[in-house]
């Protein structure tokens, strides 16, 4: 039975020293019955999705040479990593599947989302075919799993939604099948429509989820997501200095720290194993003996956490016949929110306002303000920054805030927020 999944993401897999490291990793532990889910190799996701759009740009008449970015950037890699004598069965591999996704690319007159995932796929399928090569060259029996079999979804794609009870029930085939001491090892992020005709995904990021998909199907005892960071911090490191880990928190807690914008881990990770009581590990793979972040059902700590959201739109709407912005109105104005889909990240209301704040979108705000325009007025800054602030103490914002514009500030018992220019 696989009991443990562990998820490595593109930045842990970026060159050919990277995967040593993951190597060493898999190897001491490699009779826990570990499923590896892995992501495509360090930003090769961009690169397919520009090369994409070469090809959509071009209605599908490039040359081969357009695949030279993805070729030699995987080719760099077996490289470095391989014995000279097995360099070429490995890039034979690779060069087969670079021939499906070329072939794929030239198919620009189906949907943009649709060809989206037949050719962005890729990017995952050939990075676990290179580290399912190299673990079982490196004395780790692997089997590699086409994760597009076991992974069904609907038919959403770039953002697909998988079919539970499907997918339980081919996962949990491949569990009694499982083989004591065989390192799994599948891709991150795709999946397939029922049948397995088409390749799905699970939106940008969604390694994680699918990770949390596999252990819930499991029921595993644990999801170790590996990071380049030493656990779950309180802040951003890029832009706050003093970070601290945060040791232990809540499945809402994180759900929450997801919310407001912490970019830790997919926020559709966490529910899958909220339900099943799977522990979440954050582990660091430059220091893998570190103690990993624990997420599970304990409430753990409280330690301020500090969530920065760019690009943040603040539109203040009032009623033209300076009537209060009262129930009647704002039920007009959420009525037309849930129609364009604008989701709030923060809003208040006074007397004679209401105040949005929303990840910035032009097509969505010029349609908001077009369709309120005969009853309200509506102005509206843009480049805004969200600052929230969780577990707030008196003062903790002083910092960041120094010298900036205050546009709208709202606290409640444990959060506080920032609308700032
Ligand atoms: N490779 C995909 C992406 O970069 C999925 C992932 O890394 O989680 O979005
Ligand atoms: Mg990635």
């Amino acid at each position: 039975m696989i009991r443990k999944i562990y998820k490595f993401g593109g930045a842990s897999v970026k060159e050919a020293d990277a995967v040593r490291n993951l190597k060493q990793i898999v190897e001491n532990h490699k009779n826990e019955d570990i499923l590896l889910v892995v992501s495509a190799m360090g930003k090769m996701t961009n690169a397919i999705e520009k090369v994409l759009a070469d090809f959509r740009a071009h209605d599908g008449q490039l040359g081969w040479e357009a695949m030279t970015p993805i070729m030699e950037f995987h080719e760099k890699i077996i490289t470095d990593l391989f014995e000279p004598e097995k360099v070429d069965a490995v890039i034979e591999k690779i060069t087969l599947l670079l021939i499906e996704l070329y072939d794929k690319l030239q198919d620009t007159h189906k949907a943009y989302d649709y060809q989206y995932d037949q050719t962005v796929s890729y990017g995952e399928l050939i990075s676990t075919t290179i580290i399912a090569a190299y673990l079982n060259e490196s004395g780790i029996p692997t089997r590699w799993l086409d994760a597009r079999k076991y992974v069904i979804t609907d038919d959403t794609f770039r953002s697909a939604n998988p079919d539970w009870n499907e997918t339980r029930l081919r996962i949990q085939k491949l569990d009694t099948e499982h083989i004591r001491g065989l390192v799994c090892l599948t891709q991150g992020f795709i999946g397939s429509t029922n049948g397995g005709k088409h390749a799905t995904t699970l939106g940008r990021e969604g390694s994680d989820f699918t990770a949390a998909i596999f252990a819930n199907c499991l029921d595993a005892e644990e999801v170790t997501i590996w990071k380049d960071v030493d656990g779950l911090l309180n802040a951003d490191p890029k832009r706050f200095k003093e970070t601290v880990k945060i040791p232990h928190i809540s499945y809402s807690e994180a759900i929450e720290l997801a919310f407001y914008g912490a970019s830790i881990i997919h926020p559709k990770t966490i529910k899958p194993l909220q339900n099943k009581n799977i522990r979440l590990n954050v582990q660091s793979f430059v220091h893998p003996d570190m103690e990993p972040s624990v997420i599970d059902k304990e409430n753990g700590m409280t330690i301020p956490s500090h969530i920065v959201k760019d690009n943040q739109t603040l539109v203040s709407i009032s009623p033209r016949d300076f009537s209060f912005m009262n129930e009647h109105n704002l039920k007009t104005v959420f009525e037309v929110c849930d129609e364009l889909r604008i989701h709030a990240n923060m809003m208040q209301t006074s007397a004679l306002t209401l105040s949005i704040c929303f990840d910035h979108d032009d097509a969505k705000r010029e349609a908001l303000m077009e369709s309120l325009n005969k009853s309200f007025s509506i102005k509206y800054n843009e480049s805004l920054q969200l600052y929230t602030i969780r577990h707030y103490e008196e003062g903790l914002e002083k910092a960041f805030i120094a010298g900036r514009k205050i546009y709208l500030e709202q606290r409640s018992r444990a959060t506080a927020q920032f609308v700032i220019g």
